[in-house]
């Protein structure tokens, strides 16, 4: 049955100008683009402006803002949280956002459910978990003798720290074992992880290469979270596929981004709950006093990118603001030296062509996978965007409604 969206404007992904058109589709595939289309079934999109379905390239879908509160996880039975996952995806389902990149947290057990329809949601890419250093980013120790709730491995949550070259080749192959498309790693410091300092650089040169190089073989690429610029530059070095947050990039880091082709995932949306975090009791003192001063060099940071011409695709760190406000990335980029048309790419055929699904996704084309977003109004205004999102085809099936 072919299903045509009729009297719409189209923005198709490209860069290109939006412009009336009309788009059919059968089964899971876009059939046509462009005026006058026929099908078995119309749809009246009379108002509406038709994007392709978006990316979010860096999200928890497995974790929630309310896990900050790292007692209250504690007391919680360690299952509940599988159970919370459905409301993720179904937020993240309801902005337009087909197609994800977990960037830790999701395992293979989630993926599969969802691409079984066991669970509708996003289809997702997966790191599982993100390699780190000890005392880095992931690493669970606590001076308590403890250990912390947000970092507890279990059966296809392989544990993420490894140091030196062979130990960080083997964990690169554990992850993969667990069903990772992508590897993910940590080579500085972050913010909500008590012990580290995210300017600093986390793993050497030769330890950044090895896991480049051990993904390489198994046909993964690399996303670095890297806030400080040494351990960006460091990643950029190795051949990391992208730069994950970048947030005290310079121009210099810039230049070698560019000179790489490596792209920028800038995770924008993650600095709009800086301040309540720092203010929230429930958080650990030595995250709040990260964030207590950080303000959002993030956004200076993304300009620096932009001027540059860095490659962007977008991702937000969804859930350190919570599941559903991913599309104030749109509004960050477009407020920090991204034009609106570009921040759309960014999410759309930018992001596509970040995670190699190019061929498959990212533009509203003949023979791509019918993912359509139907947006009340003109969707290249970002204002209550959330609000304006009518209908949503993954795969051309109507999810979102
Ligand atoms: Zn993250």
């Amino acid at each position: 049955m072919r299903i045509v969206l009729t009297g719409g404007r189209v923005f198709d992904g490209t860069g290109a100008p939006a412009g009336d058109a009309d788009v059919s589709f059968e089964d899971d595939r876009i059939v046509d683009v462009g005026p006058g289309l026929d099908g078995d079934e119309s749809v009246d999109v009379t108002g509406a402006t038709l994007l392709p379905g978006l990316f979010d390239c860096h999200v928890h879908l497995a974790e929630r803002y309310e896990d900050f509160d790292e007692l209250l996880v504690m007391h919680r039975p360690f299952s509940y949280r599988f159970f919370t996952i459905a409301e993720n995806l179904r937020r993240t389902l309801a902005l337009g956002i087909t197609t994800v990149r977990d960037a830790a947290g999701a395992d293979l057990g989630l993926k599969r459910a969802v691409e079984d329809g066991i669970l509708e949601g996003p289809r997702m890419r997966i790191s599982v978990n993100a390699l780190s250093m000890t005392g880095g980013h992931s690493d669970a120790w606590l001076p308590s003798g403890g250990l912390s709730v947000w970092n507890v491995s279990y059966p296809g949550m392989p544990d993420a720290v490894c140091d030196g070259v062979e130990g960080v080749a083997l964990k690169v192959r554990e992850m993969v074992r667990a069903g990772a498309d992508v590897i993910k790693i940590s080579s500085t410091g972050g913010f909500l992880s008590p012990f580290d300092d995210p300017a600093k650089p986390h793993y050497s040169q030769e330890e950044v290469d090895a896991i480049v190089a051990a993904a390489a073989d198994l046909g993964r690429w690399v996303m670095s979270h890297a806030h400080g610029v040494e351990g960006i530059k460091r990643a950029v070095r190795a051949g990391a596929r992208s730069i994950e947050h970048g947030t005290y990039l310079d121009r210099e880091g810039a230049e070698m981004m560019l000179e790489r082709s490596t792209w920028l995932v800038p995770t924008l949306t993650a600095g709009d709950t800086t301040e309540a975090l720092a203010e929230d009791p429930k958080i650990p003192e030595p995250v709040r006093e990260k964030l207590r001063e950080l303000g959002r060099p993030e956004l200076d940071a993304f300009r620096i990118a932009a001027e540059a011409g860095v490659k962007v695709a977008m991702g937000t760190d969804c859930p350190v603001a919570p599941h559903g406000t991913n599309l104030r990335e749109l509004v960050l980029m477009a407020e920090n030296g991204f034009t609106p048309q570009q921040a759309l790419v960014a999410a759309t055929s930018s992001a596509a062509e970040l995670m190699g699904l190019q061929d498959e996704l990212g533009t509203l084309e003949p023979g791509k996978r019918a993912d359509v977003v139907v947006v009340d109004g003109d969707a290249l205004v970002f204002e209550k965007l959330p609000q304006r999102i009518r209908t949503v085809y993954k795969d051309g099936v109507r999810v979102i409604d």
